[in-house]
């Protein structure tokens, strides 16, 4: 829970900085139950969470990765006490895409996100080199054939403004909405992420920011 390493806490329980249930401990392979017992350090209680929910506004330039010899990952961005929970990111996005990236140690729900049957949708703002068509708009309604012979699941894709749109798409194929542009002759200049299922980016974070989910956002996600 952001106290250190099991050596890091053998230490403090050593110096009998730890108590279960108001005893002091003097020992650290003691049993307890974190859902009956009550653990202090220097009498602070420490709440245990065996899962971490974290929404992220993702910049660019950040792999969607937890970890790389070269280049920066969406983990350098996390800070150490959520880091012990290991946090790795659902899904991917490109690093020069910006938005919401989800990351949990909860293997199962990120398969749930993640499962090409659940369908969940992904939407995101796009800047385009040109304007899209009406019949642009039908076609990514219908699915788009990519170079590689790839039929996409039909996307929604809505003009927001000048070469900006707003697209849709239920599966999370590698680069998949520059694909789908490149198919129709077009360009994705900028890429950003605003909702997954039913998460959508909180306005208030700033790029590089982070906060866990709300108790609501979580229970409406899974
Ligand atoms: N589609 C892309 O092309 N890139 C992303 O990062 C996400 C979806």
């Amino acid at each position: 829970m952001g106290y250190g390493s099991r050596k890091d806490v053998k230490a403090i329980v050593k110096k009998k900085r730890i108590t279960v249930n108001n005893q002091i401990i003097r020992k650290a392979d003691i049993h307890i139950d974190p859902s009956q017992d009550q653990i202090k350090c220097d009498g602070k209680i420490i709440e245990y969470k065996e899962y971490i929910y974290l929404m992220l506004h993702k910049p660019a330039e950040y792999l969607s990765a937890t970890e790389d010899q070269k280049q920066k990952t969406v983990l350098d961005l996390i800070k150490k006490q959520d880091k012990v929970l290991e946090p790795f990111p659902v899904g991917r996005l490109d690093k020069d895409t910006e938005g919401l990236l989800l990351l949990t140690n909860d293997g199962q729900l990120a398969h749930e996100l993640l499962s090409p049957k659940k369908h969940v949708d992904k939407t995101y703002i796009a800047k385009l080199a040109r304007d899209i068509t009406e019949q642009e708009i039908n076609q990514f309604a219908e699915g788009v054939l990519l170079e590689d012979g790839y039929l996409t699941k039909p996307a929604k894709l809505r003009a927001i403004e000048d070469k900006m749109v707003e697209i849709t798409i239920t599966e999370g194929k590698f680069h998949q909405i520059k694909r789908m542009f490149e198919a129709v002759n077009n360009n994705v200049l900028y890429l950003k992420r605003l909702s997954m299922g039913s998460l959508y980016l909180d306005e208030k974070l700033k790029m590089g920011e982070y906060r866990e989910l709300t108790k609501e956002e979580l229970d409406q996600l899974s």
